[in-house]
């Protein structure tokens, strides 16, 4: 069955490829077909008693701010370091008790813990000086080496930390590592949970060799890693920096690697120059597309999107989704079908939507005649 809605998504993605289809055709057929109701194999979705015993009397929605139109810093809802320290604890405890034994994930957690367990670079003596943008602009040697597929640098805001915390770094740069397409595409079976944990893994690698880069040349940097949160949230910065834009799934959509990556980081001090976000037409494209939502066995993804902590955005329910993320050890369903997650297909689809955007403009005129006169 999962197979089928594979079936039909590629079909979905074959369509965005076919050279011959005017762009505005592809666009309009593939959203035609995302709009097309698809057998669920996972829906209806019974939570395991066991787990639903568990569950905290607050709501992860409301801890989230859901609903709320005042801006306010996030709280943590979910990995915390220390699992007492959050009402939905005892659920965080009992993911780890759901396929303990698979071997793809005690494969994957022992590759991590080597490279968490690797120590960083001393920190020089004498700081190197060099100009803002050749710091940026090292950072491509990481994206070259293959040590990660994507870097961006941004200021540091404090509403990006987590409530009660902050730093006095100045920069975070944020790296992305993309997952192999096969492994994620067997989703929610542990293949793809092994591949989350491997890729995991990977960006932990990346941030400490970035800040190992920056220490052996006298700037402190410090990793910040997941899957457990750390000091902020990486989604906003990651915004900022030019990842791509928030996508109905609640993650980032990049044109190059869809929805399927992972994100890390580096907070310092040394001198860089941010990059420039961008937009790529995604945030439109959700708009019309069902894919994600009607993936989702717990129907955790809503259709329009919604107030969070003073902020109108896409937003998954951490409720509904909570229970069979758990469930199946990590779920990825969402990022797994989003069209945009197919290799090749991402780049195909911004030109279109770039062309789509002109052929509007074109037809809409120039917003003031005295523009003209300029
Ligand atoms: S991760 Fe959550 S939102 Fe995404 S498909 Fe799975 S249950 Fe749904
Ligand atoms: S996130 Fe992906 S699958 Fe979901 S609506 Fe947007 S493009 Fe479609």
């Amino acid at each position: 069955m999962l197979g089928c809605l594979q079936m039909q998504t590629r079909r979905l993605r074959t369509s965005f490829n076919q050279p011959s289809k005017p762009g505005l055709a592809g666009l309009a057929f593939a959203a035609k077909l995302a709009r097309m109701p698809k057998p669920n194999p996972f829906r209806p979705f019974i939570p395991d008693p066991e787990q639903m015993a568990l569950k905290p009397e607050v709501s992860g929605n409301a801890i989230n701010g859901l609903g709320e139109q005042e801006r306010r810093r996030a709280k943590v809802v979910y990995w915390a370091p220390d699992p007492d320290d959050i009402p939905h604890g005892a659920m965080q405890k009992w993911f780890y008790s759901v396929r303990p034994d698979a071997p793809a994930l005690l494969k994957a957690r022992a590759e991590r813990q080597v490279i968490l367990d690797r120590p960083l670079a001393p920190l020089a003596d004498s700081k190197q000086d060099r100009a803002p943008e050749d710091w940026t602009a090292g950072l491509d040697s990481f994206v070259e080496q293959g040590v990660c597929e994507k870097t961006g640098v941004a200021r540091l805001q404090a509403d990006w930390f987590y409530e009660g915390k902050s730093s006095d770094f100045d920069w975070i740069i944020v790296l992305g590592v993309e997952h192999d397409y096969d492994e994620i595409s067997k989703a929610p079976e542990p293949e793809a949970g092994g591949e989350v944990i491997r890729q995991y893994g990977r960006a932990a690698g990346a941030a400490k060799a970035v800040a190992s880069w920056l220490r052996a040349a006298g700037h402190e940097a410090e990793p910040v890693t997941g899957p457990m949160a750390g000091a902020l949230t990486l989604i906003p910065p990651a915004l900022a920096c030019g990842f791509g834009e928030l996508g109905k799934h609640g993650s980032i959509i990049n044109p190059q690697m869809g929805a399927s990556f992972r994100l890390s980081a580096v907070l310092t001090s040394a001198p860089f120059v941010p990059t420039p976000h961008q937009e790529f037409g995604i945030d439109a494209f959700c708009q019309n597309c069902r894919v994600c939502e009607q993936a989702c066995p717990p129907d955790a993804l809503f259709a329009d999107k919604q107030w969070v902590r003073g902020e109108e955005k896409w937003y998954v329910d951490f409720d509904r989704c909570l229970p069979f993320f758990n469930q199946t050890h990590g779920c990825a369903i969402c990022i797994a079908v989003c069209p945009w997650s197919r290799p090749g297909v991402g780049a195909n689809l911004v030109m279109k939507l770039a062309r789509r955007a002109q052929r509007a403009a074109d037809a809409q005129g120039p917003e003031d005649p005295s523009d003209q006169t300029r």
